[in-house]
């Protein structure tokens, strides 16, 4: 993995203005695939590549990164980024809408990752589930977003994206099969482990 390249990755991503992962979230989830050597990842939400080619760090060897974008130009762009950081061997791309990929999928995951549409996050969970190796992890993204997700405040144009988020929440926390913990880093990280 080329670091030059990724530290450019990261700088064109953020003057962009495209949602990459907040650097305290990257150090926790970095610190749980270290522990984990993860074989397979799946990834929900690619944008430009940046989390996926910080991951690959930590994959066991011939490990695998399964990365779903639904925006044709972000699709290129990662691939590009791929490229240049050196990781194209670890990294596959899908092209489209995540809530149609996803059931077409039967392998199994150490690590599911999702960070893509916040109304879709019940049915990624369900489909993480359904696709969880055993000791795998589900980490959620962005699941205290801005804070609306603790308040009470509930008529803001997010709604949609709150409820569901809410939804995410109870389900991880209270399904018995799961040990989940919500963490304040970034704009909110879900960790739930399978029991
Ligand atoms: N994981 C990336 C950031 C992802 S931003 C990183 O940290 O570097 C979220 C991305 O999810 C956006 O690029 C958006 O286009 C994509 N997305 C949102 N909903 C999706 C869906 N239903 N299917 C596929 N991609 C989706
Ligand atoms: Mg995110």
């Amino acid at each position: 993995m080329n670091e030059v390249e990724l530290l450019k990755i990261k700088e064109k991503a953020l003057e962009e203005h495209i949602p990459i992962i907040m650097d305290d979230t990257l150090e926790v989830i970095d610190n749980i695939l270290k522990e984990l050597k993860p074989k397979r990842i799946l990834e929900i939400g690619t944008a430009v590549g940046y989390s996926a080619i910080c991951f690959t760090k930590f994959l066991a060897e011939d490990g695998i990164i399964d990365t779903i974008e639904r925006e044709h130009e972000r699709v290129i762009e990662a691939k590009e980024n791929i490229k240049k950081a050196e990781v194209e061997d670890k990294i596959h791309i899908f092209e489209g809408d995540a809530v149609e990929i996803l059931p077409t999928f039967q392998d199994k995951y150490d690590v599911v990752f999702i960070d893509a549409a916040k109304g879709k996050y019940p049915f990624f969970l369900s489909q993480a589930l359904r696709m969880l190796e055993k000791n795998g992890i589900i980490l959620a993204d962005n699941i205290l977003y801005k804070g609306y997700v603790m308040s009470d405040y509930n008529k803001h144009k997010q709604r949609t994206a709150v409820t569901n988020l809410r939804k995410y929440i109870k389900e991880t926390t209270e399904n018995p099969l799961l040990e989940t913990k919500i963490l304040e880093v970034g704009d909110g990280l879900a960790i739930s482990k399978l029991k």
